[in-house]
């Protein structure tokens, strides 16, 4: 279903009126985590001023470390509709179980797999029934084909509405979070008639590296980028390293505008 075999043209999927695919360039950025109502709102301000369309922040936080945060939970989402009703940016935001799908749907315009969850295998059927929008992460550990084969676990279900988010990979390498995996976006893109986007904030977990990746991933043909923003990273809860500030953001912002020509 998400072939190129079946579905020559590249689609776009289009998210509360914002779209992904083909001609053009989406930027997606917000807080890695919600954790206060004064730090999403201002997150989602910086995101919006440097041109994002939609905001990205995540209630449920799947952590590596049980000790870790895990986020708000549900006043984490009524936080997230609050900003979204202040800013007018729809917002996606990530469900990690199949239960919690019926709590989030209302509360998202795009529904977030993460790369943890990428072979939830019930998730994904989940959030295929459920009839929006879905940002399906690649895993850490997956190939290609496996990543595409969990986005037909959510096509199978009638929904084809996925854009799939390349964010880094498992390496030997350790100077960076993860290895941004470049090569998935053109290769993907000759696969599957789906948007890819890039996440370079997950992917180096690095702020200085956030500009050079985006810009890599835009050469290399990718649909867009969803990238972490904080007020005050050196407060940040979760994934602060790699948190953009006001003028980095706006930074890549500028970077993306210049690109966007060029496609
Ligand atoms: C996220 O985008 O909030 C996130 C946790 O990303 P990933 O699943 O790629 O680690």
């Amino acid at each position: 279903l998400v072939s190129r075999e079946h579905h020559v043209d590249r689609t776009a999927v289009t998210v509360a009126g914002v779209p992904i695919g083909p001609d053009t360039l989406t930027v997606i950025a917000g807080p890695c985590a919600v954790e206060t109502p004064s730090q999403t709102l201002a997150a989602a301000l910086m995101a919006k001023a440097a041109g994002a369309s939609l905001l990205r922040g995540g209630a449920f936080k799947p952590r590596t470390s049980p000790y870790a945060y895990q986020g708000l939970g549900e006043s984490g989402l009524r936080i997230l509709a609050d900003v979204k009703a202040e800013t007018g940016l729809p917002l996606v935001t990530e469900v990690i179980d199949p239960a919690g799908v019926e709590l989030v749907a209302p509360y998202a315009d795009m529904l977030q797999i993460g790369t943890r969850n990428m072979h939830n295998f019930a998730l994904l059927q989940e959030v295929g029934a459920a009839g929006m929008p879905v940002l399906l992460k690649r895993g850490f550990g997956a190939t290609i084909e496996e990543w595409l084969m969990a986005a037909e676990y959510i096509a199978q279900r009638g929904n084809l509405d996925i854009v799939l988010c390349e964010r880094g990979i498992r390496t030997f390498e350790t100077a960076t979070r993860n290895t941004l995996d470049i090569s998935a976006v053109p290769v993907v893109q000759r696969l599957s008639h789906l948007p890819v986007i890039v996440d370079p904030s997950h992917s180096g977990g690095r702020r200085d590296l956030v500009l050079p990746l985006t810009r890599a991933a835009l050469a290399a043909g990718a649909d867009g980028v969803m990238i972490d923003v904080h007020p005050d990273p050196g407060t940040a809860l979760c994934d602060g390293d790699q948190a953009l500030t006001r003028p980095e953001i706006a930074e890549v912002a500028d970077a993306v505008a210049r690109l966007s020509p060029l496609m």
